[in-house]
C-alpha cells in the first residue's frame, strides 16, 4: 500500500532528577553532599532513510517516545543520558506542526532534524553546597522532554513530473528513458503510487522523473485519484504534461489537455504556472493531420510540444535533450524552509516570569518556559540569536539586568548559553 500522509505524536525523554545524598564512609564523620546530576533525556530525531519510499510504517505505530535520562545517583555519580530516539523517513518528508500547519523540517537532505527535546536533568544536591550551605537537603527535578503531534507529508523529490490522464502513456514513457520499471497496462490507474527514474542524458548529466498516477477530472476536489499525488509534482521543476494524441480511447486530445489544465490551477495556480512541456503520446497510431493540428493548438498557448511514442521511441530523444536544456536554466528543487513559531504561540503571556540571580558577578537567568521558548535556538544560526535576543527583551529580561546594575562586558547566562551583555 502506498501511504503518504501520517500523523504521529512523539515525545523527547524526560532529564532525569538529582539525587540528594550525603558521602559516608566508615570513620569518617559528617560527610558532605554527593548527589550527582540526572541524566538528559532523549531527543526524537528524524532522518532519510533512501530505502524508504512510503509513510506505510506510520499508519501502523503513531507514537514515539524517546527514553527518560536515568537519575543522579550518590557519590556524584550523574545519571546516564538517554539516546535520541531516530525515526526513519522517506527522502522528501515534510513535517508540519498538526495543530497550526507550520513546516518544522524538510527531510530532504542527509541532515538530521529535532523535533522534540530531551529535558535537561536536574542538579543533585552537590551541585548546591555553597560555604554558607553546605547541608544542601535538595536536588532539581528533570526538565520534562518537548512533545507535540506531527504530520508527515512526502512530497517526493524529483526535477521531472509526468502528468496526465490515465491510460496516456506515462509509465511506458519513464520505462523507455529511465531504469525504473513501473507498471504498464492497458487499463487505468495501474500506477497506484509514483515512480521515480533516473534519466541518464548523457555522461555526467542526468535527472530524475516521476511518473505519477493519471490525474481524472474533479481530482483536486478530492473525487477519485489523483488529488493526493498532486503533492509529489509540488517540488517539480518542469512538469511534462502527457497528452495521447491518438485520441483511440475516444478521447479528444484538446479536451483532455484542457481537463488537466484545470485540476492543475484548482490544486494550486502556482503548479499550474510551473514550466511545462507537452509531449503528445501515441504518434505511431495518430494521423499525421491529428498530430499537426495538436501541436498548433498547443502552442498557441505558449507551451513547446514534442510528438513522441513511447511504444516505438520515436521523437524520445528530442524530448529528453529539451527537458535537460530546460533543467539548466531552472531553479533547484523547492525545499520548504522551517516557518518559526511565534512567542505567542510557544509560551502565553501571563506564564512568562522569571528570576535572576547573581553569582560570581554572572547573572544567571532561570524560567520553566525557556525550554519552550528556546528549546529550537540555534546559537549558530544568526536568525536564532535574533529571535532569542528579540524575546529576552520583550519579556523583560533586559530591564530586569539593568536594573540590578549589569554592566557592558558582565556575562548573563540563560539555559545553556553563556553571553557577554552587550548595551
Ligand atoms: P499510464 O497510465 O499513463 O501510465 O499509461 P501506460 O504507460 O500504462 O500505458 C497505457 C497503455 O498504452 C499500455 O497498454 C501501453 O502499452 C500503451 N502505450 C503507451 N505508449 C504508447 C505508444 O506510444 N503507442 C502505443 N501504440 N501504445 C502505447
Ligand atoms: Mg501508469
Amino acid at each position: 500500500m502506498f501511504v503518504d500522509v501520517a500523523k504521529i505524536r512523539v515525545k523527547a525523554g524526560d532529564g532525569g532528577a538529582g539525587a540528594v545524598s550525603f558521602h559516608r564512609e566508615k570513620y569518617v564523620a559528617a560527610g558532605g553532599p554527593d548527589g550527582g546530576d540526572g541524566g538528559k533525556g532523549g531527543d526524537v530525531v528524524f532522518q532519510v532513510d533512501t530505502n524508504l519510499s512510503t509513510l506505510v510504517d506510520f499508519q501502523y505505530k503513531r507514537k514515539y517516545v524517546a527514553q527518560n535520562g536515568e537519575n543522579g545517583r550518590n557519590k556524584r555519580c550523574s545519571g546516564k543520558s538517554a539516546p535520541d530516539l531516530v525515526i526513519k523517513v522517506p527522502k522528501g518528508t515534510l513535517i508540519r506542526d498538526a495543530q497550526t500547519g507550520r513546516v518544522l523540517a524538510d527531510l530532504s537532505s542527509d541532515k538530521p532534524a529535532v523535533l522534540a527535546r530531551g529535558g535537561k536533568g536536574g542538579w543533585g544536591n552537590a551541585h548546591f553546597a555553597t560555604p554558607t550551605r553546605q547541608i544542601p537537603r535538595f536536588s532539581k527535578p528533570g526538565v520534562p522532554g518537548e512533545s507535540c503531534e506531527l504530520q508527515l507529508e512526502l512530497k517526493l523529490l524529483a526535477d521531472v513530473g509526468l502528468v496526465g490522464f490515465p491510460n496516456v502513456g506515462k509509465s511506458t514513457l519513464v520505462s523507455v528513458v529511465s531504469d525504473a520499471k513501473p507498471v504498464i497496462a492497458n487499463y487505468h490507474f495501474t500506477t497506484l503510487s509514483p515512480v521515480l527514474g533516473v534519466v541518464k542524458v548523457e555522461e555526467g548529466s542526468s535527472f530524475v522523473m516521476a511518473d505519477i498516477p493519471g490525474l481524472i477530472e474533479g481530482a483536486s476536489e478530492g473525487i477519485g485519484l489523483g488529488h493526493e499525488f498532486l503533492r509529489h509534482v509540488d517540488r517539480c521543476r518542469l512538469i511534462v504534461h502527457v497528452v495521447d494524441v491518438s485520441g483511440m480511447e475516444g478521447r479528444e486530445p484538446r479536451e483532455d489537455f484542457a481537463a488537466i489544465h484545470f485540476e492543475l490551477r484548482n490544486f494550486s495556480p502556482e503548479l499550474a504556472d510551473r514550466p511545462q512541456i507537452v509531449a503528445g503520446n501515441k504518434c505511431d497510431l495518430a494521423a499525421p493531420e491529428q498530430v499537426e493540428a495538436f501541436r498548433q493548438f498547443v502552442e498557441q498557448q505558449g507551451y513547446a510540444f514534442f510528438p513522441i511514442s513511447a511504444a516505438t521511441r520515436q521523437g524520445i530523444s528530442p524530448l529528453i535533450y529539451e527537458i535537460a536544456n530546460r533543467l539548466k536554466e531552472l531553479p533547484p528543487v523547492k525545499e520548504y524552509e522551517p516557518e518559526p513559531i511565534p512567542l505567542e504561540e510557544r509560551v502565553p503571556k501571563n506564564s512568562r516570569s522569571f528570576t535572576v540571580r547573581k553569582e560570581d558577578g554572572v547573572y544567571i537567568v532561570e524560567a520553566d518556559w525557556f525550554m519552550k521558548a528556546f528549546g529550537m535556538v540555534d546559537p549558530d544560526d544568526y536568525e536564532s540569536l535574533q529571535y532569542f535576543q528579540r524575546v529576552i527583551r520583550e519579556v523583560g529580561i533586559i530591564d530586569k539586568l539593568e536594573e540590578m546594575g549589569i554592566q557592558e562586558g558582565d556575562t548573563v547566562s540563560i539555559m545553556d548559553f553563556d553571553f557577554d551583555y552587550i548595551r
